[in-house]
């Protein structure tokens, strides 16, 4: 796979653009490469698909937030990704609609004979994106889940599979536009002939008209229901991330595209082990005697338990790394640790007995602390332990 330019460097603009700039950038591009201007120019053609797909991403608030936040791995394979990224020029002439539609600018790609859609439009406004929020456990989160959840929602109505027509007879097509859901203009300009294309104002561009309304829906063409809903997390994802399925949000009106469903992402804290990336840490206390004589432990992990050994002449503080036993990376090849933190207990209050034992051991040359010089520092090893 090539590597892949960063967004705003495609279209030309700065992180900050403002909404309006990131479109006059992108049409000023799209003009520059349009497939109708380069005839046969394959480099035009990717050039042109590109900033499709920038433009897709930008001028999307969720998921340019997503960019600005994880990059491209933002919508890599797996999470559900996003439709259209990667070049269906039909794709990208549907959503010229958009930018272009309804200016002048409209027709300056050749003589207005592509097709947007194929003639027929029908299409009823798009429902709207819906936001869950999913809460995982480590295991979860560590091996990737596939979660069942019902969500409450604009679901398509059945009794007029979703055209908001009572029967086929009350739905008709529209006389202004003969249902393409546009009217086309011709101008003379001092540029010479121009036609504008604007949406149909009959139809609101939808290209039926309807006579008669279903009664379960009152001819929305939807219902407020609910839906189940497979969710297929993949491994290694974090607080905060979001996830995309497309078309699973809010069902359009009458017929039209539906939302997207968007999966906002919650860890649960884990009883023992603390995260940090794809590393986890855990806290391993143990007795002056283990750490004098080494000992076996069990420590919990991700997935069960694991056994270390505790060398003799442990000191506080050593960090223990499992190797492999953190968090893989989300569509990566990657895998964290988990670090084991050795303290020592300090004993909060002790028997007379004990204290005697103590002041006795507080004599020997044994017990005084004499650091190796050659340790490295706290800061050292916290960078190595983390890195
Ligand atoms: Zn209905
Ligand atoms: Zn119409």
């Amino acid at each position: 796979m090539s590597t892949k330019r960063d967004y705003y460097e495609v279209l030309g603009v700065s992180k900050s653009a403002a909404a309006d700039e990131i479109k006059k950038a992108y049409r000023k591009v799209a003009m520059q490469f349009h497939p109708d201007r380069n005839p046969g120019d394959k480099e035009a053609e990717e050039k042109f698909k590109e900033a499709a797909e920038a433009y897709e991403v930008l001028s999307d608030a969720d998921k340019k937030a997503k960019y600005d936040r994880y990059g491209h791995q933002a919508f890599g394979p797996g999470t559900g990704g996003f439709g259209g990224g990667n070049g269906n020029m039909e794709d990208i002439f549907s959503q010229f609609g958009d930018i272009f539609g309804e200016d002048i600018f409209g027709n300056i790609f050749g003589g207005g004979g592509r097709s947007r859609s194929g003639g027929r439009r029908s299409t009823g406004q798009r429902g709207s994106n819906l936001r869950v929020k999913l809460k995982l456990n480590f295991e979860e989160i560590a091996k990737g889940v596939t979660k069942n959840i019902k969500v409450k929602k604009y679901v398509s109505c059945n009794t007029c599979s979703g055209s908001g027509a009572k029967d086929k007879g009350s739905m008709q097509t529209c006389s202004n536009c003969n249902g393409s859901g546009q009217v086309r203009k011709v101008q003379n300009t001092f540029l010479g002939q121009m036609q504008t294309v604007t949406t149909c104002s009959v139809c609101n561009g939808e290209g039926t008209t309807i006579t008669a309304k279903c009664h379960t829906c009152k001819g929305e063409g939807r219902v407020y229901g609910e839906e189940m809903v497979s969710l297929d997390i993949p491994a290694g994802v974090q607080e905060g991330m979001q996830l995309s399925l497309s078309g699973k949000g809010n069902a359009g009106e009458r017929g039209g595209a539906n939302g997207d469903l968007i999966i906002l992402i919650e860890e649960e804290a884990h009883p023992a082990l603390h995260r940090d990336g794809l590393n986890v840490a855990f806290e391993l206390f143990i007795t002056f005697p283990d750490a004098v004589f080494g000992t076996n432990v069990e420590v919990p992990t991700i997935d069960g338990k694991a056994k270390i050994k505790i060398p003799a002449g442990t000191q506080s503080g050593k960090i223990f790394r499992l190797k492999g036993k953190g968090f893989p990376e989300v569509n990566g090849y990657s895998k964290g640790d988990q670090l084991i933190h050795v303290n020592v207990w300090t004993p909060q209050g002790v028997s007379s007995e004990e204290k005697a034992m103590l002041e006795r051991m507080n004599e020997s040359n044994n017990f005084k602390p004499h650091p190796d010089k050659n340790e490295k520092s706290f800061f050292e090893k916290i960078k190595e332990a983390f890195s």
